[in-house]
Formats: C-alpha cells, sequence, structure tokens
C-alpha cells in the first residue's frame, strides 16, 4: 500500500476487522496445507521495514506448517489454540507473545470448537516459505506432543 493512500485513522470494527483493511481469505482446495484462514494486513508501508498483519483461523482451523529464514514476532490476540515451534508444543491465548526464529518449522492451530485470532509482525523484504517433505513430517511425527498436535482436527 502507498503512504499517501494509508489513512492516518482506521477504527476497528466488529469481529476483528478494521476500516480500510481487506480481509483476504487463503483460497483452499483439498490439497492446501492450510484449513479455514484469513490474513488482514495492517501496516504495509514503503517507509517501514516491516509488516503487520493480522491471521485468524476458524474453530479446528490450522496455518501452513513451514519453515524459512526471515522470523516472526507474534502476540496472540483472540481465541484459544496451540502453536508448534521447532520442537515445542504451546498451548496459547491472547496476549501470549512467540518468537519464530529462523529456520524452525511453526504452525498454529485453533482449537476445535474455537477461533485463533494473532498479530504477526515480520520483515517486508523476506525468503518464500519452505514447506516439510515427507521424509520431515516423519522426523516431526516421531515426537508423540508434535504428532498429537498434528492430529488436531
Ligand atoms: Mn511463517
Amino acid at each position: 500500500m502507498d503512504d499517501d493512500a494509508l489513512p492516518l485513522f482506521r477504527p476497528a470494527m466488529q469481529g476483528f476487522r478494521w476500516d480500510a483493511v481487506a480481509h483476504q481469505p487463503y483460497k483452499q482446495d483439498g490439497s492446501a496445507p492450510f484449513k479455514d484462514i484469513s490474513r488482514q494486513v495492517l501496516f504495509q508501508q514503503d517507509n517501514l521495514a516491516c509488516e503487520l498483519r493480522y491471521f485468524e483461523m476458524d474453530p479446528a482451523g490450522y496455518s501452513t506448517l513451514e519453515q524459512h529464514e526471515h522470523t516472526h514476532a507474534v502476540m496472540i490476540l483472540r481465541g484459544r489454540g496451540a502453536c508448534l515451534v521447532d520442537r515445542t508444543v504451546q498451548a496459547v491465548k491472547p496476549f501470549d507473545l512467540i518468537t519464530i526464529p529462523a529456520w524452525t518449522w511453526h504452525q498454529f492451530r485453533a482449537a476445535p470448537t474455537e477461533a485463533l485470532g494473532f498479530l504477526c509482525m515480520v520483515n517486508s523484504q523476506r525468503d518464500r516459505p519452505r514447506l516439510p517433505t515427507d521424509d520431515d513430517l516423519a522426523a516431526l511425527k516421531r515426537d508423540p506432543a508434535i504428532a498429537r498436535f498434528m492430529s488436531t482436527t
């Protein structure tokens, strides 16, 4: 978004939406590695080196399991769920802070009956995510806690 077009004040609306912020549900088909997740880019300006996005998953939704060189700084804003960061599965609640270092596997999953929403700060210039191979998945699932996390639907 070019800075001239960015209003100085954008009121929050009902349901974790913001005025003048596009709500972008991710397109998904049967093979998509994510489920029922949407993105709203809150801040993205030429004179900022980072972006702030709000992601939300419907109950039982999940983000893509991925890794990349860039890092994420996350604050949970809504709901309940769990995240995997590296080899750790952690239950999360509003206002928890999560650091996702470079080249660590990470995924967010909403609780079965509750949406999960979080703010995610990220570099504007960043590499593309890498998805797990079958071998990567098998290695992760050798840890029972990770296997349980990944089978939550
Ligand atoms: Mn990521």
